[in-house]
C-alpha cells in the first residue's frame, strides 16, 4: 500500500464518518471495531487461518463498515424514502452505502490503497469487504446466528467468509463485552443518536422508532435486553467458532515443530508473509524492533479470551439491572412524582456520566454508581426469526456450548420445579414487568 495513498484515504474516511457529526457512529465508533477486529484476530489465533489478504479485507472492512453514517436507521431513510433508500430499494440500505462510497474513494488514484493488488486479489479482497460490511446490518443477526450455529455442527470446515463477517459484526456490537466505563459511553452516545432521531421523527409527524424518544425510552432495561439475546449469543457463537478453527491448527504446529516453532519472516500481525507458508499455521511471530510482540499459536488462550469475555458481560447486565430497578420505581410514580423523579434521575445520569468521565481520566477504582433510572426501550426486528432464535437459545442443547462461564450455565439450565429453562423466565418475567412488546435491536 503507497503510504501517501494511505494516507489520503484515512483522511477522507475521517471526513466521511464526521459528515453528520454523530454521536455514535463517527471516526471513534471505527477506530473501535478497527482495533477490536485485530484484537479479536490476534487473541484468538484465527489470524493463522487467514492469509494476507484475508486479514487486509477485515481491517478494511471494519475501517469502513460504517462509512457516512448519517446517523439514523434504515428504517428511517425507508419510511422517509431518503435518496439512499430509493438507490438501493430498502436493502441494507446504509450497508451498502458504506462499502459503495468507501470504493468510490478509492477511485481517485492518490487515494487507490488497494493500486498494487492483483486484478484477482482485487476482486477477492472486495467480494469479502461486501459480504462483511452487508454483514452487520442487524436485521440479518438471527439468521447469521442461526447458519453459522448450523455450520458448526456439520463436520465440514467453516466458511471464511462467514466465519469473518461473524469477527466483524461481533466486534460491531462489542462494547458491552468491554469495562463498565467504555460500555456506558457507548450506550449512552448511541441513546443521544437514537433521540436525536427521534426528535426528528417528531418534527415530521412520524410515530417515534424504538428506543428513539427521549421521554419514555428505559435505557437500563433495553440494554438487558440486548446483552441477553443480541450481545451474549454472539459472543458465545464466536468462541465456539474460533474453537473449532483454531484448536486444530494449533495441534497441528505443535506436531510439526518446524513451522510452528520456527521464527520466519512474518508480518505485524505474525501472519506468514511467504505465499508458500500462507497457509501454514505458525507458532512463534517476530519481534518488533526490540519489543518482542507474542502473537503466535502457541501463547493463544482461548479458555481465557472466552472466559474474560463472558465475566464482563455479565458484570455490565449486573450493573444495568441496578439501574434497572431504579428506572422501574421511576416509571411507577403518578403522573407529577414521575416528573419530579425524571429530574431527579436526570441529575443522576449527569452525576454517573461526571463519575465515569473523572474515573476514566484517573482510572476505575471499580466503585459501585448510584442506581439512577433512565428511560424505556424496545427494539423491533424481524420478529419470526428473533422468536425462533430465543426459543431456540432456550433450548440449547448444543454440545459446543457446554463450556460457558458457570454464570451462563446458570442462566441456561432448566428450572427444576417447572421444567422451563431458567433463562427464559427471567427474560420472560423481565419483559412482562418492563411491559415491553417486542425484544431487541433498533436498526
Ligand atoms: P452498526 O450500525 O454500528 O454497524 O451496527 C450495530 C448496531 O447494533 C447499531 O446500529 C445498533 O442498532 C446496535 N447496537 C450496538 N450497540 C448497542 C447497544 O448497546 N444497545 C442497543 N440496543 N443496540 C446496540
Ligand atoms: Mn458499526
Amino acid at each position: 500500500i503507497p503510504v501517501p495513498n494511505l494516507i489520503s484515504f484515512a483522511e477522507a474516511l475521517e471526513v466521511g464518518y464526521s459528515k453528520y457529526k454523530n454521536p455514535y457512529h463517527n471516526l471513534i465508533h471505527a477506530a473501535d471495531v478497527t482495533q477490536t477486529v485485530h484484537y479479536i484476530m490476534i487473541h484468538t489465533g484465527i489470524m493463522h487461518w487467514l492469509t494476507e489478504l484475508e486479514i487486509l479485507a477485515m481491517i478494511f472492512a471494519a475501517a469502513v463498515h460504517d462509512y457516512e453514517h448519517t446517523g439514523t436507521t434504515n428504517n428511517f431513510h425507508i419510511q422517509t424514502r431518503s435518496d439512499v433508500a430509493i438507490l438501493y430499494n430498502d436493502r441494507s440500505v446504509l450497508e451498502n452505502h458504506h462499502v459503495s462510497a468507501a470504493y468510490r474513494l478509492m477511485q481517485e488514484e492518490e487515494m487507490n490503497i488497494l493500486a498494487n493488488l492483483t486484478k484477482d486479489d482485487w476482486r477477492e479482497l472486495r467480494s469479502l469487504v461486501i459480504e462483511m460490511v452487508l454483514s452487520t446490518d442487524m436485521s440479518g443477526h438471527f439468521q447469521q446466528i442461526k447458519t453459522m450455529r448450523h455450520t458448526l455442527q456439520q463436520t465440514e470446515g467453516v466458511d471464511k467468509a462467514k466465519a469473518m463477517s461473524l469477527i466483524l459484526h461481533a466486534a460491531d456490537i462489542s462494547h458491552p463485552a468491554k469495562s463498565w466505563e467504555l460500555h456506558y459511553r457507548w450506550t449512552m452516545a448511541l441513546m443521544e443518536e437514537f433521540f436525536r432521531q427521534g426528535d426528528k421523527e417528531a418534527a415530521l409527524g412520524l410515530q417515534f422508532s424504538p428506543l428513539c424518544d427521549r421521554k419514555s425510552t428505559l435505557v437500563a432495561q433495553s440494554q438487558i435486553g440486548f446483552i441477553d439475546f443480541i450481545v451474549e449469543p454472539t459472543f458465545s457463537l464466536l468462541t465456539d467458532s474460533m474453537e473449532k478453527i483454531v484448536m486444530p491448527l494449533i495441534e497441528e504446529a505443535s506436531k510439526s515443530e518446524s513451522p510452528a516453532f520456527g521464527t520466519h519472516s512474518q508480518n505485524s500481525l505474525g501472519a506468514v508473509s511467504n505465499p508458500e507458508a500462507q497457509r501454514r499455521p505458525t507458532f512463534k511471530s517476530t519481534s518488533d524492533g526490540g519489543t518482542h510482540t507474542e502473537n503466535s499459536l502457541a501463547t493463544v488462550d482461548l479458555t481465557s479470551f472466552k472466559d474474560n469475555l463472558m465475566k464482563i458481560i455479565q458484570a455490565n447486565k449486573e450493573r444495568w439491572k441496578e439501574l434497572a430497578v431504579e428506572e422501574e420505581l421511576v416509571k411507577n410514580v403518578g403522573e407529577q412524582e414521575k416528573d419530579q423523579s425524571r429530574n431527579s434521575t436526570d441529575a443522576q445520569l449527569q452525576e454517573e456520566t461526571t463519575r465515569i468521565q473523572n474515573e476514566s481520566s484517573q482510572g476505575s477504582d471499580g466503585t459501585t454508581c448510584p442506581p439512577r433510572s433512565i428511560v424505556l426501550q424496545v427494539v423491533s426486528f424481524d420478529t419470526s426469526l428473533s422468536d425462533e432464535s430465543n426459543s431456540e437459545k432456550c433450548t440449547n442443547s448444543d454440545p459446543n456450548q457446554k463450556d460457558l462461564t458457570d454464570a451462563q450455565q446458570e442462566t441456561q439450565n432448566t428450572d427444576p420445579l417447572n421444567g422451563e429453562p431458567k433463562h427464559c423466565k427471567k427474560t420472560e418475567d423481565l419483559v412482562k414487568a418492563t411491559e415491553q412488546k417486542e425484544a431487541l435491536i433498533q436498526n
